[in-house]
């Protein structure tokens, strides 16, 4: 296999309701049992310039989560609080800033083949209420937009995953110095990518 392939990167945050409710274990458990090497992490509480910056960090970012609100709504037949994608998201912009500064964060690198779309598998949809069971998001939460938007606040789905290979350079580079990553072998690299498995018996 290309080399290059396992050194796939992506982003985590652990949230801060991730943190007040406990699932910071449960959370790294479900992406290290996958066999992905962690090469970064630290808590920290972001300001909220940092937030909008990591946002908006992909241009179309305004455009595509807008939409993604309005077809949510009306696939369950319910009318959006908007038609205009922008509109929503710049509400939705100022409530991820209060969220993701109320409190101290997790963030973490995670590497190997296909880690941003394992990791978004692994995690589930962004609205708690419809991703799929088995998925992070999926069973620890039961949160909504109908419910979040009500009372005028983020949908809190417990974690912040890149969304494609380039989300997640531009996103590491945004929360990490380069010598804050590290460089090191894994054990279990053996079992996952070793092509002839010759390394087993004595
Ligand atoms: P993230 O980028 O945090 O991994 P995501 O990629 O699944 O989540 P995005 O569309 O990028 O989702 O939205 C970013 C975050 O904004 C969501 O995780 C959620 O917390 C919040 N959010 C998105 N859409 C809404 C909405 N319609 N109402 C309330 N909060 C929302
Ligand atoms: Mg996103």
């Amino acid at each position: 296999m290309a080399n290059h392939l396992k050194e796939e990167r992506t982003l985590v945050i652990i949230k801060p309701d991730g943190i007040q409710r406990s699932l910071i274990g449960e959370i790294l458990r479900r992406y290290e049992r996958l066999g992905l090497k962690l090469v970064a992490i630290k808590m920290m509480v972001p300001n909220k310039d940092h937030i909008e910056k990591h946002y908006t960090l992909d241009p179309n970012w305004r455009t595509i989560t807008g939409e993604k609100t309005i077809a949510s709504y009306k696939k369950k037949g319910m009318k959006p609080p908007s038609e205009d994608p922008l509109e929503i998201t710049a509400v939705i912009l100022e409530n991820l800033k209060t969220y993701m500064t109320s409190g101290p964060v997790i963030v973490m690198v995670w590497k190997g083949v296909h880690a941003v779309k394992i990791v978004r598998k692994i995690t589930g949809g962004t609205e708690p209420l419809t991703s799929d069971v088995g998925t992070i998001r999926g069973d620890f939460v039961l949160d909504s937009y109908q419910i979040s938007d009500i009372d005028k606040r983020s949908v809190r789905n417990l974690i912040h995953a890149s969304g494609t290979e380039d989300e997640a350079e531009k996103e590491i580079k945004h929360w990490f110095e380069e010598n804050e990553l590290i460089n090191y072998r894994h054990i279990q690299e053996a079992i996952l990518y070793d092509v002839n498995l010759d390394g087993i018996l004595e």
